[in-house]
């Protein structure tokens, strides 16, 4: 069973600096595509970290660490 795309209302939550990515609303995408660079989406990060756009998996961990 498919779910209409709510795009639009994925977009006013989205916390991505990056406004001219084709991805940004479509989260199944952006998730497929940071993923297959093993990367995370920049929703999961800080936003001072975020706004670097470096999405790699050691930032995040760096990001977080010491925070939890
Ligand atoms: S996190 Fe990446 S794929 Fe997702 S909206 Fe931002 S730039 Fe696009």
């Amino acid at each position: 069973m498919s779910r209409p795309c709510i795009q639009d209302k994925n977009i006013r939550k989205c916390t991505c600096t990056y406004h001219h990515c084709a991805r940004k609303g479509l989260c199944c995408e952006c998730i497929s595509y940071h993923r297959a660079s093993g990367e995370l989406p920049g929703c999961l990060f800080p936003p001072e970290v975020e706004r670097t756009y470096d999405r790699s998996i050691e930032a995040f961990v760096r990001a977080y660490s010491g925070k939890l």
